[in-house]
């Protein structure tokens, strides 16, 4: 679904998050934990305010699997580049809907508006000129296995991205030009 970046522990984290709890635990049991630890490459791409995101790795059966995904470029995104040292972990976390029950007072709804904004028994939000009739926000759980990746690159050139074969294979599958 997308990306978060976490500061909390010595490393930087990248956290890629997941709609389903129980994908996660697979993907993480099947895919991630048998890739060998240096086989293990992130890489990025900048585009206009976009960027690429790769993640692909190879178990001891010489299999691999990449993780990809288009996403827009964030403030999060340049402190990790500026902070990362070409050194992450990578987790895996659940994105998941929060409802009014679940929530605390400033939590902050869809709608930019806190829970104390919102009425407490038919939860529309009472800031003026607000159409928002539920309250609804987001949650990252943090899934607690993490592996070290210490071969994070930043990819600049056209010859940079042609010259490592499953970022120029993510290019062609999607159709992506390089500019
Ligand atoms: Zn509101
Ligand atoms: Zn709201």
């Amino acid at each position: 679904m997308g990306l978060a970046y976490r500061y909390f522990d010595v490393k930087m984290n990248v956290v890629i998050l997941l709609s389903n709890l129980n994908d996660g635990k697979s993907i993480w049991n099947e895919i991630i934990n048998p890739w060998q630890h240096n086989s293990i490459k992130i890489r990025f791409v900048e585009r206009q305010n976009q960027y690429l995101f790769i993640m692909y790795g190879y178990d001891n059966l010489n299999n691999t699997t990449t993780f990809y995904k288009i996403l827009p470029r964030s403030s999060n995104y340049d402190r990790f580049k500026l902070n990362c040292n070409n050194e992450a972990y990578v987790r895996l976390g659940i994105y998941t809907q929060k409802y009014q029950s679940e929530s605390k007072f400033d939590d902050v709804c869809n709608c930019s508006h806190t829970l104390k904004t919102h009425d407490y028994n038919n939860g529309t939000c009472r800031s003026f000129s607000c159409i928002c009739k539920k309250f609804i926000t987001f949650q990252i759980v943090l899934l607690k296995k993490k592996k070290t990746i210490t071969n994070i690159k930043f990819l600049k050139t056209h010859d940079d991205i042609k010259n490592d074969p499953v970022v120029w294979n993510c290019f062609y599958v999607n159709n992506l030009d390089l500019n």
